[in-house]
C-alpha cells in the first residue's frame, strides 16, 4: 500500500511527496481509510508510530473535500493533547501536511501570554490543536466558540487522565454539537479509558498496532 492507494486529495498527496513519505505505516494504512469513511476510531498506539499523520490527513482531507458552509471562521476539527510540546508538534505536522492547502491552525496551551493565541482565534482557525486548561480558559472568555466543531480527536487520552484533565475534558465534551466524529488514542487501556471510549465514541472501528 502507499500513499496513493489512500487517494487522499491531491495537496496532500502533493505535501507527502515533499516531505518523502511514500509508504503509509501499519496505523495509518488501518485507521485512515474508516477515518474518511467518517467513523469514530479508538486508535492503541504509542508515539512514534506515525499517529499524528493517521488522524491529522483525514481532518484535511475532509476539509479539503467539504468546504465551510458559514463564514464564521471557529474550529472544524479539535486536536486535544495533555502537553504543550506534544500540542506544538501537531500543530507543526499539521502545517507541513497542509502546505498546499488554504486553511488556518493554531496551537494554543498554558504558560505562556494569551495575546497571541487570542488573535490567532480572532483571525479565524479550522484546526486548533490545544492543551485541555488553556482551551477552557480561552472558551470562558469567549475567544473560541466550539459549536461548529466536526471532528474531535483526544491523543494520548491516558496521559491526559493520569495528569487530571478527566474533568476538563468532560466540561470541554459537553460543549461540542453531539454530531461529529471522534477519534480516541490512547498507549494503553485501562478501564478509566475504555469507560472514557464508551462515553464518547459511537461505533467505534478500532485499530491497535
Ligand atoms: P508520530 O508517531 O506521529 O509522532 O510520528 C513519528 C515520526 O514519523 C514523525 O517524525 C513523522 O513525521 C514520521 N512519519 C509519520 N508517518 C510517516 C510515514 N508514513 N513515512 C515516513 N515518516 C513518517
Amino acid at each position: 500500500v502507499t500513499f496513493a492507494d489512500l487517494e487522499l486529495a491531491l495537496p496532500i498527496q502533493r505535501a507527502l511527496q515533499d516531505m518523502g513519505y511514500v509508504t503509509p505505516t501499519p496505523i495509518q494504512e488501518r485507521a485512515i481509510p474508516y477515518l474518511l469513511e467518517g467513523r469514530d476510531l479508538l486508535g492503541l498506539a504509542q508515539t512514534g508510530t506515525g499517529k499524528t499523520a493517521a488522524f491529522a490527513l483525514p481532518i484535511l482531507d475532509h476539509i479539503s473535500r467539504h468546504p465551510r458552509a458559514t463564514t464564521p471562521r471557529c474550529p472544524r476539527a479539535l486536536i486535544l493533547a495533555p502537553t504543550r510540546e506534544l500540542a506544538s508538534q501537531i500543530n507543526d505536522n499539521i502545517r507541513s501536511y497542509a502546505k498546499h492547502m488554504r486553511l488556518s491552525h493554531a496551537v494554543i496551551f498554558g504558560g505562556v501570554g494569551q495575546g497571541r493565541q487570542v488573535e490567532a482565534m480572532r483571525s479565524g482557525v479550522d484546526i486548533l490543536t490545544a492543551a485541555p486548561g488553556r482551551l477552557l480558559d480561552l472558551i470562558g472568555q469567549r475567544y473560541i466558540d466550539l459549536s461548529q466543531l466536526e471532528v474531535l480527536v483526544l491523543d494520548e487520552a491516558d496521559r491526559m487522565l493520569d495528569m487530571g484533565f478527566v474533568h476538563d475534558i468532560k466540561r470541554i465534551m459537553a460543549l461540542l454539537p453531539p454530531k461529529r466524529q471522534t477519534l480516541l488514542f490512547s498507549a494503553t487501556m485501562p478501564n478509566a479509558i475504555s469507560d472514557l471510549a464508551q462515553s464518547l465514541l459511537n461505533n467505534p472501528a478500532t485499530v491497535t498496532v
